[in-house]
């Protein structure tokens, strides 16, 4: 049965703004688009939904996302098992890890998030939710699932959210942890070139080498997967760029070297800042101490994500005027970055200057061609997979009503309904 959306504004994710437009799914996929009038009504049973006043858009994606964070000020994951003892991520069983995945997926789904990037969980447990959500067993959005290496830690020592990654010494272990990882399954490869605000180095201290990061991403590609990192001082940039990644996280010093942003332009690299990370740190903060209280962040971690944002600020500014592939990512699960409030980063972008239009195309369009999936998704175009959503407010007018899950109003995933507040807030996805 076909699905018809009549009478709404179309934001279509390639720049294009058509009033009073219909939309027609068939199937997974949508099979016309354009003006009322223009389009014809498909032969055979239909569902017509007439959203008039309504915006209708691609479902948004989000291309940082830890599924296993529970965002709470509580560092290092830690949460209480059933006597009340403190118990943390490396420590909890895999079932319920399993759980608290799977719901915040469903979190991300119910605020019209119909794509995740998930960039690290603890033993890889993503891999097996994303298969579920494969598998037609859980509703949640696509899951694309990037495994982490970390250069070797000493025994004992915790790694950034609990996330143990596939340690390494030099470039042969490299080519082995990444064999491992196309063997579980993982859709990219994730790997840390520097230190950042959290843990135990900063920005600048390079943690994988070039050569080591080349043996990784040539692996990775020889097997046909991307390979992203988190990489935050610029010479660590360089380093990752130089080794062959598709894509950069977080890039916080991204405006301290202007030859990095042109070699990320020239070689079409795209960029996830996370920028709502250290702001979200910084409101709770003040919120804590209009209170009389402290931040439960470490000292020394908070003044980094302090001194970071005028810094990583400036580099959003710089990396937009040059025309780097900025997409949407929010490090959900982090500390104060809540799973289902994944929207957040879309204010921050228009607030540092971009324009509502495009925001939402680094969400859609933009964060497609970031994963390399642009041919299947980002745009309501014919013959693209139905992820779309309707949401019961201009986003273009105001961008943050993008946050409201209730203005929310419809999500579609491959052409089914996942989400209906059509007629108001009811039901599990809520
Ligand atoms: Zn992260």
């Amino acid at each position: 049965m076909s699905i018809i959306l009549k009478h709404g504004n179309l934001i279509n994710g390639a720049g294009v703004v058509v009033p009073d437009a219909t939309v027609v799914i068939d199937g997974a996929l949508i099979s016309a688009v354009g003006e009322a009038g223009q389009v014809e009504t498909p032969p055979g049973d239909h569902k017509t939904i007439d959203v008039t006043g309504m915006t209708i858009m691609p479902g948004m994606m989000d291309l940082h996302d830890h599924l296993h964070g529970d965002a709470s000020g509580t560092l290092d994951g830690a949460a209480r098992d059933r006597f009340g003892e403190m118990i943390y991520l490396i420590e909890d069983r895999d079932a319920y890890q399993a759980v608290l995945h799977a719901e915040n997926a469903r979190k991300a789904l119910a605020a019209g998030f119909t794509t995740i990037r998930d960039t690290g969980s603890p033993r890889d447990i993503t891999i097996d939710i994303a298969r579920a959500e494969r598998d037609g067993i859980l509703t949640a959005p696509r899951i694309i699932y990037c495994a982490t290496l970390d250069m070797t830690h000493p025994p004992g020592k915790k790694q950034v959210h609990g996330v143990a990654g596939g340690n390494i010494t030099g470039p042969i272990e490299a080519v082995r942890a990444v064999r491992e990882k196309v063997g579980l399954g993982a859709d990219w490869i994730h790997l840390r070139a520097t230190g950042a605000a959290a843990g135990q180095f900063d920005a600048n201290t390079e943690l994988m080498s070039l050569e080591e990061m080349e043996a990784a991403a040539k692996t990775a590609h020889n097997f046909g997967l991307r390979v992203t990192c988190n990489a935050c001082g610029a010479n660590g940039m360089k380093n990752a760029i130089l080794a062959g990644v598709d894509c950069i996280e977080h890039g916080t010093h991204i405006g301290q070297d202007d030859e990095v942003i042109q070699m990320m332009v020239d070689r079409a690299i795209g960029w996830v800042p996370t920028l709502w990370v250290s702001l979200a740190k910084k409101e709770d903060a003040e919120a804590k101490q209009a209170l009389g209280l402290k931040s439960t962040v470490p000292d020394y971690w908070l003044q980094r994500e302090l001194e970071l944002i005028d810094l990583w600020r400036d580099g959003f500014e710089k990396a937009l005027q040059a025309g780097v592939l900025i997409a949407i990512g929010t490090d959900s699960g982090a500390p104060f970055v809540e799973h289902g409030q994944n929207a957040k980063e879309l204010e921050i972008f228009v607030r540092y200057g971009m324009s509502e239009m495009d925001a939402i195309e680094a969400a859609t369009r933009v964060a497609a061609q970031v994963l390399g999936m642009e041919d299947r998704l980002g745009t309501i175009e014919t013959g693209k997979e139905a992820d779309i959503i309707v949401v019961n407010a201009d986003p273009l007018a105001d961008i943050r009503v993008l946050q409201d899950n209730d203005k929310i109003a419809l999500v579609l995933k491959a052409g089914n309904i996942v989400v209906d507040r059509l007629d108001g807030p009811r039901g599990l996805l809520h």
